[in-house]
């Protein structure tokens, strides 16, 4: 049921692991849409690039998404136009919906079979308080010119009390276009390594990555598309970026109108269908990743049935994304020293559109120099660093990595199966899971990223850093997120943390 009919319905070739040392002009760290997008125009330029993936090209989160390809982004319009001003908006548009046009273009110059189709985006709210936020929204679409209506009511059956529509948005099926991606790249020259993990960093004019296989790689210039970025070059990203979490069930429905959905207020609700499938995605249920351990997929099926009045379920899975301060994603250097290290990151689950935006302004601050997009995307954008979210977000980090400290667990061994709890053997805490077959793993649950206290959830069996979306099988094994070592087990020292970022 976990596997996502992204990754399910989709083929691709293993590559291997790196075997040697190598050297390269460029180094692309993370195979999701912005590392892959990046590799592929690179090599097209005729650049040297390599790219390496800590696990498998597209099984991170551009293979666990809702495949919606959009410059509809919640109310993101008026937010940009009050703190930066109109124009900013309308590159914020033009930015995402040069994105949905390469989409369009590449899948349709390479014969790429990713489902592409173009339909109308409605962003509704069934709540009071978000009526005026909309209408706002609405003025500042007119003000840019957009192709767009407001709608008392939308095609499904849901009492909206008004509803967006933006038209010529779309959808895709984003593991099948990133693997065509992927293979035009490696006709043009790319080199693929997976099941290869960065684990240390030395930035200069080579920078020397080395990777958890022991082995080294010496880069002129490196891209970090790790997601949340596996180095931070002192451009503070652990303290910008917020991991939310979402889930997704997949509910077989033959059809459903030509269009896709989402609201603006909590619960999170994003309705997708796929024809091809005969399946309708329901996502939503978002939280911080680490603070809320519920059911929340059971939540979804209510909704489903009370909704739709079905229960036949397909597919269920949840995946995570990170959003920055003011919204806006992290794109172009890493910070003003290094020229030769770029990020891309915080797109807010908005990064299907994003990621390869940010792959566009890499891919021209790499060949001119500059980029219609960098100071939108960049890290130097005014403010970001001093706002009210920045503060509280930190002072949660802060309580996180003291507050699991303070607490006393367990101290005998519980009986219970396949539920992780937090014990304390030999004045040690550690995470406890016993499997159905008995055999049980005892683990260090301080976060090898930052030092915060693990969380255990229940929903995907795994322990969760409430700070920066860090997450771990029962056993101790990296699943995602900024950690690079793996938990130690109770009777090895103390886990390692990242002495790059302490
Ligand atoms: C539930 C959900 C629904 C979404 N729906 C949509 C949608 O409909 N439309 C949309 O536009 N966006 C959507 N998004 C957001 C979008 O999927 C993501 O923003 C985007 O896929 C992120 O791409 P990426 O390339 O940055 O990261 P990823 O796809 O996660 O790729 C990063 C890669 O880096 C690798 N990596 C990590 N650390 C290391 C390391 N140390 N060494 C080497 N490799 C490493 C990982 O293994 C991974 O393969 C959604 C997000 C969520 C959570």
């Amino acid at each position: 049921m976990n596997t996502p009919y992204w990754i399910s319905s989709s083929e691709q070739r293993n590559f291997d692991s790196l075997k040697e040392d190598i050297t390269t002009d460029y180094l692309i760290i993370g195979g999701g849409i912005t590392g892959i997008t990046c590799l592929y125009l690179l090599t097209k330029a005729g650049l040297n690039a390599v790219l390496i993936d800590a696990n498998r090209v597209g099984y991170g989160t551009t293979g666990r998404n809702t495949g919606k390809a959009t410059a509809q982004h919640g109310y993101i319009y008026s937010r940009i136009e009050k703190r930066y001003g109109l124009e900013w908006a309308k590159k914020y548009y033009k930015a995402n919906s040069e994105a949905i046009d390469f989409i369009e273009n590449v899948s349709k110059q390479h014969n790429i079979d990713c489902q592409f189709k173009r339909l109308p985006a409605y962003l509704f709210t069934q709540d009071e308080s978000f009526v005026g936020k909309l209408e706002k929204e609405f003025e500042i679409y007119q003000q840019m010119g957009l192709d767009c209506s407001f709608e008392k009511e939308i095609p499904v059956p849901l009492d909206v009390l008004c509803a967006l529509k933006m038209n010529n948005q779309a959808q895709f099926h984003p593991k099948r276009f990133l693997d065509g991606l992927t293979e035009h790249a490696i006709k043009q020259g790319a080199r693929i390594y997976e099941n290869t993990r960065v684990i240390d960093f030395q930035p200069g004019k080579e920078c020397i990555i080395k990777t958890k296989n022991d082995k080294r790689i010496a880069a002129k210039n490196v891209i970090i598309a790790s997601h949340y970025p596996c180095y931070d070059g002192k451009g503070f990203y652990f303290a910008r970026l917020k991991p939310d979490r979402s889930y997704i069930i997949g509910i077989e429905m033959e059809s459903f109108p030509d269009a896709h959905f989402i609201n603006v207020e909590e619960p999170a609700i994003s309705l997708r269908h796929i024809p091809e499938e005969k399946i309708l995605l329901i996502s939503g249920e978002n939280h911080k990743v680490g603070h809320k351990d519920d059911d929340h997929y059971q939540k979804l099926k209510d909704f489903a049935k009370k909704v739709f009045n079905n229960d036949n379920v397909k597919y269920e899975w949840s995946a995570q994304d990170y959003i920055s301060h003011d919204y806006l994603p992290y794109a172009g250097y890493i910070n003003s020293d290094y020229r030769n290290i770029f990020i891309a990151t915080g797109y807010r689950k908005w990064g299907l559109t994003n990621g390869i935006v940010a792959a566009m302004i890499i891919k021209d601050l790499i060949l001119d120099g500059t980029s219609p997009y960098e100071e939108l995307y960049g890290h130097l954008r005014v403010m970001d660093i001093v706002n009210f979210n920045f503060l509280k977000e930190n002072a949660d980090v802060a309580v996180q990595l003291i507050s699991g400290k303070l607490k006393i667990g367990e101290t005998e061994i519980p009986d219970e199966t396949g539920t992780g709890i937090v014990v304390n053997v030999g004045g040690k805490r550690c995470g406890y899971y016993r499997e159905e077959e008995g055999d049980f793993y005892l683990v260090d649950i301080t976060c090898p990223h930052m030092g915060c206290e693990l969380k255990w959830n229940s929903q995907e069996r795994s322990w969760d850093c409430p700070c920066h979306g860090s997450r771990f099988d029962y056993k101790g094994n990296v699943l995602e997120g900024p950690a690079e070592y793996s938990l130690n087990s109770y009777n090895e020292p103390k886990n390692k943390i990242n002495p790059q970022i302490m």
